[in-house]
């Protein structure tokens, strides 16, 4: 029986996963969440944990209601021994406990895209000096890894990602006028609020972009985008001789973190039923209107902190929106404005650490 951390256990994603693991019959030995009490609480009184993270705020409660409970770090809690760690909680935040699973030779199903775009070079180099396996959990991530997999490198042309398109992708044509009940309403997936805005920007399939990158230590230039409003193909990798190659497949987040977990094998499930559809649509993404997408493509082709930096910027510019601070078209130009002032350093642990720090401060100045 495979043992499994779930790291943002209480997030849309650590759900997800901990569904695969009662599925699939998997031991949950870690958990670590933020500050939702009562979801922890229940997932401690399902799971029964060797260790658990939350808040500080929540210990004394925590402590009321499971007296034997061991509370720690997410750092301590990735560190358990396991063989597979779900990385999902967002953000920088998420970048020190999956640097943990990798550093104690786990398999990582990184659903944290940040923490590849911050600290890709930085992370390959701890899994090949531990034995950690780093796979993707983000589906078009999944999908690329899928259709890849028999391949050889350099028969490879390009990666495309696919996206969506979000809630926006015709429709207001004054973006000014989008609020942030708006963005939080994606058409096709459920996620965190993050994330969710992050699709309307498109920013996301920019951190993407820079994920992809990474992840495959894969020349930008040869990452494309493209969207598909289906939503059905997730990635397409197109070869030297022309041939393409695609995963596609139901829309359902819980198929790719099942993947990571189980892969190279594959479970049944139910969505094995579903009908294809009929139609499938591929669209040049329009860069003018979703300028974010560009910023990151821009980022990529700095490298290293400037991919730290629009990605730090991301997540207060995306706060900033939803508090109602700063109109939605705000949030590319505040990616822009940091991104220019961004220092070239080399990346290292610490420049990474500083850069995310010196970019949000510059984000909220902008903001
Ligand atoms: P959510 O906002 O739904 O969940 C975040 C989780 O992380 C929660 O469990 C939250 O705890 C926890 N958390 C937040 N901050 C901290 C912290 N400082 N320390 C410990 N735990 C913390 O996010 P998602 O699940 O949507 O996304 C997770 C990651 O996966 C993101 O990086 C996202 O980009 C990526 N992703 C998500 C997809 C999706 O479909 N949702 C698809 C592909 C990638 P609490 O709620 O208790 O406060």
């Amino acid at each position: 029986m495979k043992r499994v951390v779930v790291l943002g256990s209480t997030g849309s994603i650590g759900k997800q996963a901990l569904e695969v693991c009662r599925l699939r019959g998997y031991e949950v030995v870690g958990l670590a969440a933020g500050k939702n009490l009562e979801a922890l609480s229940r997932q401690i009184a399902l799971w029964k944990p060797h260790l658990v993270a939350a808040e500080e705020s929540l210990h004394a409660e925590l402590k009321a209601r499971f007296p034997g409970l061991r509370l720690a770090t997410a750092e301590e809690v990735a560190a358990l021994e396991a063989e597979v760690a779900v990385a999902a909680i967002p953000g920088l935040a998420g970048l020190a406990p999956t640097r943990m699973a990798v550093r104690t030779g786990k398999r990582v199903a990184l659903a944290n895209k940040e923490a590849m775009v911050a600290a890709g070079p930085l992370l390959w180099q701890e899994a090949e000096a531990h034995g950690a396996e780093i796979l993707p959990v983000d589906s078009e991530h999944s999908a690329l890894f899928q259709a890849l997999l028999g391949e050889r490198r350099e028969d490879v042309a390009e990666l495309i990602l696919t996206a969506s398109g979000g809630p926006f992708l015709r429709e207001p044509e004054d973006l000014a006028q989008v609020t942030p009940e708006m963005a939080l309403r994606h058409p096709r997936w459920r996620m965190g609020p993050k994330v969710t805005v992050d699709s309307a920007t498109l920013f996301n399939k920019g951190l993407e972009v820079l994920e992809a990158k990474e992840l495959f230590r894969f020349p930008l230039e040869r990452v494309k985008v493209l969207i598909h409003p289906q939503a059905y193909v997730h990635g397409l990798v197109r070869f030297v001789d022309g041939s393409l190659k695609a995963q596609l497949g139901p829309t359902d987040m819980r198929l790719f973190i099942q993947y990571a977990l189980t892969y190279p094998e594959r479970a049944e499930t139910p969505l094995k039923d579903l009908p294809i559809p009929g139609v499938l649509e591929f669209l040049e993404p329009d860069l003018k209107r979703f300028p974010a997408l560009a910023v990151a493509y821009e980022a990529g082709r700095r490298g290293g902190l400037a991919q730290v930096a629009v990605s730090a910027a991301d997540e207060v510019a995306v706060e900033a929106f939803l508090q109602g601070k700063i109109p939605f078209p705000r949030i590319p130009e505040i990616l822009a404005r940091v991104l220019e002032a961004t220092p070239a350093e080399p990346l290292t642990w610490e420049s990474l650490f500083a850069v995310d720090a010196w970019a949000r401060e510059e984000a909220k100045r902008w903001a």
